[in-house]
């Protein structure tokens, strides 16, 4: 096996809990890992989060946002390539409004129509989520992070879980296919907040999930707390595929930065997606969400480097495939 096995102790429990979900991913999906292209177009940001590196108040992030065109000709480039999803991710940059990414969306779109574009760009009203799906995106993700109301509140103080809710609801009721997910290991976590964010992504009925790891990021008020371990961490990966087995679940690059090759074993605990970043350097060494970010971001340096990375673990990068989720397929199949 992988020498990252020999590195990261599991318990027996959760290499149990793998092997069963590796088993449900694989006659769901076979060996296939799809692979989005994500551009962080902007760090950005009006809101707060406290757990976040780039939040509205840090002094010394050094701001960028990359232009219509740029973002763009990022874009276009890949999906010549044979990316087939492209991930629009920044903060809440005022600048980068609604009218802004529907220009970057219609431009990305009339390049190639078949081509996915996923937006994860926090908060707008409903009508904005409408225009945004009417100018042709097609995915949104955006996390409910806890669901914990109070540490909800404590994170984000300028926002209740019940507003991130029914941000979610309106996306969902917008038409996208809905991706959320939460942080594992948050400083002032709970008993039980595990199995209760498990249950939230099963009720709010998601299409893809992203979960990783607390990673502290220097400079914000929780740099000094601590990620949760390795095992925990992967353990919920397990639980989450065995519950939904026809959900997309991504190996986040979070899971990287807990210690490297840690993204590689969510795919043995059933992970199918995989989200290079092509942002391009200048840029995304300012978006530090977390600590060695920068250093763990998997680059898309080649395509033929990824499969091989990929293979050489026993999996299949699926390019030149949309990759919507099978449950997204079924829901709008009749
Ligand atoms: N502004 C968008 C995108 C947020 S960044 C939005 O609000 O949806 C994407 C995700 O990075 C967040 O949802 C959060 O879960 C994760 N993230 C931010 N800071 C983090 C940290 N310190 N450790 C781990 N993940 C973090």
């Amino acid at each position: 096996m992988g020498s990252i096995y020999n590195k990261i102790d599991l318990s027996e429990n959760t290499l149990n809990l793998m092997k069963d979900a590796r088993k449900l991913t694989d006659s769901v999906f076979g060996q296939g890992i799809y692979i989005r292209g994500i551009i962080e177009y902007s760090n950005i940001c009006r809101r707060d989060c406290l757990y976040c590196g780039i939040r509205g108040s840090m002094p010394k992030v050094k701001r960028y946002r990359l232009s219509e065109d740029d973002i763009v000709k990022i874009a276009e480039s890949h999906i010549k390539n044979g990316i087939k999803t492209v991930v629009l991710q920044g903060g809440e940059d005022p600048v980068v409004n609604t009218e802004y990414l529907c220009r970057v969306i219609k431009r990305i779109k009339s390049f190639d129509s078949e081509s996915a574009v996923t937006l994860s760009i926090g908060k707008k009203s409903y009508k904005d989520y409408c225009a945004l799906k009417s100018a042709g995106a097609d995915r949104f993700l955006i996390r409910f992070e806890t669901s914990n109301e109070k540490l909800y509140k404590k994170l984000h103080p300028d926002e209740t879980l019940k507003e991130r809710l029914k941000d979610i609801y309106n996306i969902k009721k917008a038409g996208f296919e809905l991706g959320s997910g939460f942080m594992t290991g948050l400083p002032g976590e709970e008993d039980g907040d595990t199995d209760r964010n498990i249950n939230m992504l099963k009720n709010l009925g998601v299409h893809m999930i992203g979960v990783g790891p607390f990673i502290p990021a220097p400079g914000t008020p929780l740099e000094n707390f601590y990620p949760p371990s390795v095992d925990r961490i992967i353990s919920i990966y397990a639980k989450v595929r065995l519950m939904m087995p026809d959900i997309n679940l991504a190996a986040t690059t979070a899971m990287d930065a807990l210690h490297t090759g840690v993204r590689a074993l969510s795919f043995d605990a059933g992970a199918n997606v995989l989200m290079p970043n092509i942002t391009p350097y200048e840029a995304r060494e300012n978006y530090n969400l977390y600590s060695r970010k920068g250093k763990v971001d998997k680059n898309l340096s080649s395509f033929s480097k990824v499969s091989k990375e990929l293979k050489k673990l026993g999996y299949k990068a699926l390019y030149n495939e949309r990759g919507d989720s099978p449950k997204f397929i079924k829901e709008h199949s009749v």
